[in-house]
């Protein structure tokens, strides 16, 4: 079995990062960087557990206290966006990237070009850079390796499939706190509602997304870059249970399913192990305990935030990057008691027709983008950043 290479952890503070280092404990992985954006308590817990060489604090205000609280260690402490892509191409490391929002791009294409390996949970990264990512990855000639579960089993689907391309990839969605209700009922919902997700204890920022069904047309686009299909390839279908993680059909009308139970760890591991299966501990699935699995479509006229996105795909250029980054103003918005959840669709579907269009953007024009449809949220409810 080959040997499972030494990773680096970028949001290891987080939902994602914590998980990851439960991986990583269980089953002996070194860690060589870790990093968070302002939690400096526990990222020096982490640092004392696992004696990475270097930690990466990205809100240079925490810097003086990260530098104080590990000074009694050898660990070096490096800040800002810097930091982070100096740690994430760390030579001859997998980079994990569990970062939240668009800041990850940067980090992910400084690890490619070191020509490090990625496992990838920060899908803002393939929404807002997707042609970059992936042509970087073609041309370094690295692998990039979903975490993301629905993206893992769509992966492990097509693992087996030799030449046969897809007919079509089956993307299942939770539904989220709110599946069924219609727009006159979502209209007061509070964030406490809103952060209580049925099947997932995720970051604050994906949980929100989940409720909106953002984040399902977030991972729409994930798909795309990631197995190249096309828009109208990708059918999203709702398994409130979240036991099918995704499937993939083919040309004969198999359909091939990966099923589990739902622990971030289990795609998290594969991600860090690929190709190779190792004990984890999550919970091992019973079927007969879940008794039913359960298929609707979902309803892209209440949650118009999956249908923008959706809508940014197909239009393509910046399109993605002006949906996510709205996205990322307004929910930091509702999370701060500034707007309502109606108001996140409204604000990603009116950035989306009013922030300007690039067909083929560079870097540069993306974190433009970035700029401007957050400025473009703030302003449109009165706001200042
Ligand atoms: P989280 O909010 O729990 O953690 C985010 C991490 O990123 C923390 O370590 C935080 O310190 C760091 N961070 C935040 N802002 C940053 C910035 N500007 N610069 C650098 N670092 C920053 O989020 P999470 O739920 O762990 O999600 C992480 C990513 O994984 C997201 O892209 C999310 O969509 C994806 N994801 C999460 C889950 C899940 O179960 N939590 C599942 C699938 C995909
Ligand atoms: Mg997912």
């Amino acid at each position: 079995m080959e040997k499972i290479t030494e990773i680096v952890l970028l949001g290891s503070t987080g939902s994602i990062g914590t998980q990851t280092l439960d991986v990583c404990r269980t089953h002996k992985i070194k860690v060589k960087a870790l990093s968070a954006n302002s939690d400096t308590e526990l990222l020096e817990k982490q640092a004392r557990e696992f004696n990475p060489e270097y930690v990466v604090i990205a809100n240079e205000n925490y810097y003086g206290d990260m530098k104080a609280r590990l000074s009694d260690t050898s660990i070096k402490v490096l800040s800002g966006e810097k930091g982070l892509c100096g740690a994430a191409a760390l030579p001859k490391c997998k980079t994990v990237n569990a970062i939240v929002g668009m800041a990850g791009l940067v980090p992910t294409l400084s690890a490619i070009k070191a020509g490090n390996d990625i496992a990838l949970a920060n899908k803002e990264t393939l929404v807002t850079g997707g042609k970059l990512v992936t042509d970087a990855v073609k041309r370094y000639g690295v692998q990039l390796l979903p975490i993301d579960s629905e993206h893992s089993a769509i992966f492990q689907c097509l693992m087996g499939a030799g030449e046969n391309r897809f007919s079509k990839i089956i993307l299942t969605a939770s539904g989220g706190p709110f599946f069924g209700k219609k727009r006159a009922e979502l209209a007061s919902v509070t964030k406490e509602q809103a952060l209580n997700h049925p099947n997932w204890d995720m970051g604050a920022k994906i949980t929100i997304d989940s409720a909106t069904l953002m984040n399902k047309g977030l991972e729409f686009i994930e798909a795309v870059w990631l197995f190249g299909a096309k828009p109208e390839e990708i059918e999203i279908v709702v398994q409130r249970q979240s036991i099918i993680h995704s499937a993939v059909e083919f040309a004969d009308g198999a359909v091939i399913a990966q099923m589990g139970s739902a622990d971030m760890r289990i795609p998290i591991q594969f991600a860090l192990t690929y190709p190779n299966r190792l004990e984890c501990p999550a919970k091992k699935l019973s079927l007969a305990d879940v008794k039913e699995l359960t298929f609707n479509k979902p309803d892209e006229e209440t949650f118009e935030c999956l249908a923008a996105a959706k809508k940014a795909i197909t239009r393509g250029g910046n399109a993605p990057c002006i949906v996510n980054c709205a996205n990322e103003a307004a929910v930091r918005l509702f999370l701060n008691d500034k707007i309502r959840f109606l108001d996140i669709g409204d604000a990603v579907n009116s950035a989306l027709a009013d922030v300007k269009f690039i067909q083929t953007p560079t870097l540069y024009d993306l974190l433009d983008t970035k700029k401007a449809a957050e400025e473009y949220v703030y302003k449109k409810f009165g706001l200042s950043e």
